[in-house]
């Protein structure tokens, strides 16, 4: 099975947070696309591994992916090692995939910035020849990173997900465990802070700034390469 897009981040329920809308909109578009998760989420506060990753089918579902894979590694220990690396350079060249969406590098908790870096060796490693890895070398084309947790980095650019808004906060409510519906709980995300909320804000920002309703944003780290500013997307000044 190959994939246009594999998006990858620490935890369940991250990449329903950073990136459902878009993910959501490239289902839309008819791209096959993956979601990886590092670990389980068996250290968090609130829920169970299975709990969790129970949670994790039901947010694939609503967003229409066609798979949702967990790597298993250790919770709140995740490190840059070789091994990270080959396990997730292995699912790299299993799945193909051409765009991969990582959390951006500087970021709070430290399971976000350790899958940023070793997402991006990964990507490299996947496409060495003589790497210990079985298959052929791949190397996806693009990766771009969500800057969602980083509220200190600036978007590059924004992706409107007005039509998919609704169905990304459907796929947060998945996540009983971590946001139950009383609300009493929501608070796991940043303490004191009700992440439905708070979606709502950073999207409806990001979107205002774009003209639409809602937008998710991110940033890639090579040149972007440009044949005819004429129709490069955006708003006026
Ligand atoms: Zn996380």
């Amino acid at each position: 099975m190959s994939v246009d897009c594999l998006a990858i981040a620490a935890h369940p329920d991250d990449l329903e947070i950073t990136s459902g809308g878009l993910i959501a909109k490239l289902r839309e578009r008819g791209y096959e696309v993956a979601m990886l998760d590092m670990v389980a989420g068996e250290a968090g506060t609130q829920g169970s591994a299975e709990q969790r990753v129970k949670e994790a089918e039901c947010a694939a579902k609503v967003l229409g992916v066609s798979a949702r894979i967990n790597l298993g590694l250790s919770d709140a220990h995740l490190q840059p090692d070789l091994e990270t690396r080959a396990a997730l350079a292995q699912k790299i060249r299993d799945l193909k995939p051409q765009l991969v969406i990582l959390p951006y590098w500087e970021q709070r908790h430290p399971d976000h910035r350790v899958t940023c870096e070793v997402g991006y060796d990964a990507c490299f490693y996947a496409g060495l020849k003589k790497a210990k890895l079985s298959g052929e070398p791949h190397r996806p084309r693009k990766i771009i990173y969500s800057t969602y947790y980083a509220t200190n980095a600036p978007a590059q650019f924004a992706v409107d997900i007005s039509e998919q808004f609704e169905r990304k906060l459907e796929a947060i409510r998945c996540y009983s465990s971590q946001f139950p519906p009383d609300g009493k709980t929501n608070r796991v995300f940043i303490p004191g802070v009700d992440i439905f909320e708070y979606v709502r804000l950073r999207d409806r920002e990001l979107g205002i700034r774009i003209r639409v309703d809602y937008a998710e944003g991110y940033v890639q780290k090579e040149l972007l390469a440009v044949d005819d500013p004429l129709k490069l997307g955006g708003v006026s000044i």
